[in-house]
């Protein structure tokens, strides 16, 4: 996949010089020059959207600051374009920061909302401004240039465009197949699993929010200088929900679909201005109305977009292993066996009316395997959520390694080596097993998205790469490394799930029923994984349902009931006690 990925970047990086020497009419190098500053903002909102899950209307808004700022600012203070343009990118980041972190908090649907508010109200402001000229906006912008090289028009602004636009896709591939990437395409899964990993996901949504404003900002300063002139109306909403419809319509999910979406909106629509009128007799917007009618279309046929026809029949190839002589990542200190790990002190949790967790008390020492069993309702998961730091204790306290965690973060808590896995399988399901058990690692390394995208974080991949192989062996996963995670059964899913969560190198492991769903065969080589890894040194905290699992292999069992503790202690006496072949038999058969 890599291989085709760069394969791409060598097509457009060609293709560049060719089509500037071509005798191509120069209507097309114009209509170019508007696609290559279109797919600029679409990129963004690839990563936003396609990528991150998170809906902007409100993309023309950013590209209008962009356009705006070096406006104002060549033709009121005569400072260079080649410095407004970091100004203007100054700007963009800043509001876009401001907008991301008061709405990325916000879950739903208020995203989109909110841009598009945010997009009104720009417009708003610019149509309203004297300083800006009002509705009719700016005119007599300068061209680019260097020295007296005029690269404003036609060919060399065609060139400067595409490669602006090939180092950006450049940088947007290699920043997705980073840790920072692998941060971001975990987002649109809910952020539950990234946090138990320890990413916070704010952070990285506010950033791909901002790097998609940036990308959107350049594509402004590029149009002001070219149309040399600027008003409102390139910047308003019906603007930014075409943004929208090229991401949609090339397919949102790709770096590519991005250019294939930005070009087929631009020459439909330049065609049907033409045609349309043409055909239907009477002038008029009406392309607007094949442009619904197109995304409709694409939405029920081609959900991933046009580029997924084209990306469907390229052959994937394996990531080739170049990490087998990284450096191990650091390991934190562990306990010396028998040490007291997790002291849970009558926890409890009331939801409503209802006791869901009663002063629940149990410990966990270094080695062991302790299990919490309980029939259905017990209160098990919401146990397990109170420690993790899913949800918030009503009382009662938690301590991990003599540090009170109960009210931390979940991330938080997964930063200082407490690592879970989840009743419902989390993944990202078209990444590989590789990349996501890498996930869990990601506590482990630095590099952001800078230095992803400019490919200065080779040496820590490699050393994540390789720290996620190790793993992924040390649970004899060793042959699954490049499948896709969605194409797993559900067994290895399962293993996956502890493998990922190893890479957190936890000092103690949360199982929340890793045996569901599993096949018999299935369910005794997880007994024998979690067996070797107590052998190894490994604390565990196991939720399960399955008796005969927790039976072979707990030291310690947690029996609750209703919410209450109903007994604790060896596995064989637990077995024996009145009270839970009560609750077993009462509720079960
Ligand atoms: P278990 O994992 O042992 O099957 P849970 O911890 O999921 O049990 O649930 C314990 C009790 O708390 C159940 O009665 C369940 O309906 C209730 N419960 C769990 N989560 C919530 C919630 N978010 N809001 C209200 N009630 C809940
Ligand atoms: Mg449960």
């Amino acid at each position: 996949m890599l291989k085709l990925q760069n394969m791409g970047l060598l097509v457009l990086a060609a293709a560049i010089p060719l089509i500037a020497v071509l005798p191509l009419p120069d209507f097309w190098i114009t209509q170019l020059n508007y696609i290559g500053m279109y797919s600029m903002t679409v990129l963004g909102l690839v990563l936003l959207t396609g990528v991150g899950g998170l809906t902007s209307f409100g993309q023309a808004a950013f590209v209008g600051i962009g356009a705006y700022t070096t406006a104002w600012l060549t033709l009121n203070t005569g400072l260079s374009p080649w410095l407004t343009l970091f100004v203007g990118i100054g700007l963009t980041a800043a509001s876009a920061l401001v907008v991301g972190l008061i709405t990325l908090r916000m879950s739903g649907h208020y995203l989109p909302l909110a841009t598009i508010a945010w997009g009104l109200s720009l417009y708003y402001l610019m149509g309203n401004l004297d300083a800006l000229g009002k509705y009719d906006g700016l005119l007599g912008i300068q061209s680019l240039s260097i020295g007296d090289f005029d690269l404003g028009q036609g060919r060399p602004f065609f060139v400067l465009t595409w490669v602006l636009l090939l180092a950006f896709a450049a940088g947007m591939l290699h920043l997705l197949d980073s840790r920072a990437g692998r941060a971001i395409r975990a987002l649109k899964g809910g952020s539950q699993m990234a946090e138990a990993m320890g990413i916070s996901t704010l952070r990285y949504k506010v950033t791909i929010f901002v790097l998609a404003a940036v990308l959107a900002s350049v594509a402004g300063w590029l149009l002001a200088h070219f149309q040399r002139t600027v008003n409102p109306s390139a910047f308003g909403l019906k603007m930014g929900i075409e943004y929208l419809f090229m991401a949609v319509v090339g397919g949102v999910g790709h770096v590519w679909g991005a250019i294939v979406g930005a070009g087929l909106i631009r020459v439909l629509e330049d065609q049907l201005q033409v045609l349309l009128p043409k055909l239907i007799g009477t002038s008029g917007s009406y392309e607007v109305i094949v442009f619904g009618i197109t995304l409709v279309m694409v939405l029920k046929y081609l959900p991933e977009g046009l580029w997924s026809l084209v990306g469907r029949h390229m052959p994937k190839r394996p990531r080739p292993v170049d990490w087998i002589h990284a450096a191990a990542l650091p390991e934190r200190p562990k306990p010396a066996t028998n040490d007291l790990v997790l002291d849970v002190q009558a926890i409890r949790k009331e939801f409503g009316g209802l006791v869901a967790v009663n002063d629940i008390g149990f410990q966990i020492r270094a080695g062991q395997i302790v299990g919490l069993i309980g029939p259905n309702g017990a209160g098990k998961s919401t146990t397990f959520n109170l420690i993790t730091g899913v949800l918030a204790a009503t009382s009662g306290g938690v301590v991990f390694q003599g540090e009170a965690i109960a009210g931390k973060a979940s991330r938080e808590i997964a930063r200082l080596g407490l690592a879970r896995t989840f009743q419902h399988v989390k993944m990202i399901p078209e990444m590989t097993v590789l990349e996501n058990v890498a996930l869990g690692a990601h506590t482990r390394g630095h590099k952001g998205v800078l230095p992803a995208m400019l490919r200065a974080n080779r040496q820590e991949e490699q050393r994540l790469f390789r720290e996620a192989q190790r793993q992924l062996e040390r649970i004899g996963m060793g042959e699954y490394l490049h499948e896709l995670a969605g194409n797993l059964a559900m067994g290895p899913q399962r293993l996956m799930e502890i493998a990922r969560a190893l890479c957190v190198d936890p000092v103690l492991l949360l199982l929340d029923e890793p045996a569901a769903g599993l096949r018999h065969q299935e369910k005794q080589a997880l007994a024998d994984v979690l067996r070797q890894l107590k052998n190894e040194g490994m604390s565990i905290l196991l939720v399960e349902h399955d008796m005969d699992l927790v039976m072979q292999i707990c030291d310690h069992l947690v029996v609750m009931e209703f919410g209450t503790l109903l007994t604790q202690g060896p596995p064989a006496q637990v077995q024996q006690d009145p009270k839970v072949r009560a609750a077993y038999l009462g509720t079960e058969h």
